[in-house]
């Protein structure tokens, strides 16, 4: 029963974070519940939770291409441009699990029309994706404009015979969306993954409502490096940032972070922005997306103090 309300709290401190628009969650210690007696164990919210639970198995990547107003229209070359960074960074992370001995099947798939790979239109709340989280209720507004988006990908499949949909008195267009990539992909884990072109040399990307269970989860991309897509891409199976960003206004969680970037020099949780082939994805992430069953002890404190002991999955 305990460790039941301690999971709710640690949800309910996650998602203040998500309203204060992280990209996406800062280190585990800043989610850590304070009532926590020593040693307890505790479960951090984005590991096997919400739609992508584990990066293991059939996995598939949902592409959807957006134009809006002040972003560049995508082309025909942009848009296979980015599928074909998108495919490197999943060659490149099936490899990094088969080194390891971990299955895992990625699938590129990507909303088109009969004839081609076509943008929806749907403009950014603001003209920018940064400006657009910033605004109070940025976050809601991002998740319209996800679900209106997710509502025009739905045209192109046929008629809905997903039980999913029928169970949800209504459900949201994304988990509509969602229901029917499960459904045609036969798998649960569907990472759903929206594609702007973006010319701002500023810009964020971000995945959205990863540490939630009660909306689906999903990514904003604005760049076409495979590293980028990929750092996204793992958000969505409960990966944490592990750098210093503008958001850990806290001494302590920069110092962590700090230390577990020398920790890490690799680590693509760290280092988005370097080529791919130059990074890696230390054991602390892999425990977090579900290819390590147990969080090693000196992670446990880098990360958490000696206060804390995480859960085995
Ligand atoms: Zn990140």
């Amino acid at each position: 029963m305990f460790s039941l309300a301690l999971t709710f709290r640690f949800f309910t401190i996650t998602r203040l974070f998500a309203l204060l628009a992280l990209v996406v969650l800062a280190t585990a210690c800043h989610t850590m519940p304070r009532l926590v007696r020593k040693n307890q164990e505790v479960h951090i919210a984005t590991v096997n939770n919400n739609v992508c639970k584990r990066l293991e198995g059939k996995v598939v990547l949902y592409a959807i291409f957006v134009d809006s107003r002040h972003t560049n229209p995508w082309s025909t070359y942009d848009i296979t441009s980015t599928l074909d960074s998108i495919r490197l960074g999943m060659d490149w992370l099936e490899a990094e699990a088969r080194e390891i001995g971990v299955p895992l099947d990625i699938t590129l798939d990507y909303h088109q029309t009969a004839k081609e790979v076509a943008p929806i239109a749907v403009n950014l709340p603001r003209k920018t994706l940064y400006n657009s989280l910033l605004v109070p209720n940025g976050v809601r507004g991002l998740d319209r404009w996800a679900d209106k988006i997710g509502r025009a990908a739905l045209q192109t499949f046929g008629p809905d015979t997903a039980s999913i949909t029928k169970t949800k008195i209504k459900p949201k267009d994304r988990e509509r969306l969602l229901a029917r990539l499960r459904d045609k992909h036969k798998t649960d884990n569907v990472a759903l993954v929206y594609f702007i072109n973006n010319y701002y040399s500023d810009e964020i990307s971000l995945a959205l409502h990863t540490g939630q269970d009660d909306t689906p989860e999903y990514a904003i991309v604005s760049y076409k490096q495979p590293s980028v897509i990929v750092h996204e891409f793992l958000h969505l199976f409960g990966a944490l940032d592990l750098y210093v960003s503008p958001w850990d206004s806290k001494r302590k969680a920069q110092r962590r972070k700090a230390m577990a970037m020398k920790e890490f020099p690799n680590e693509i949780m760290a280092f988005a922005h370097r080529n791919l082939d130059d990074l890696e994805i230390s054991s602390l992430t892999q425990y977090l997306i579900g290819w390590q069953p147990a969080m090693k002890e000196e992670h446990q404190r880098l990360i958490a103090g000696k206060r804390y002991r995480f859960a085995k999955y």
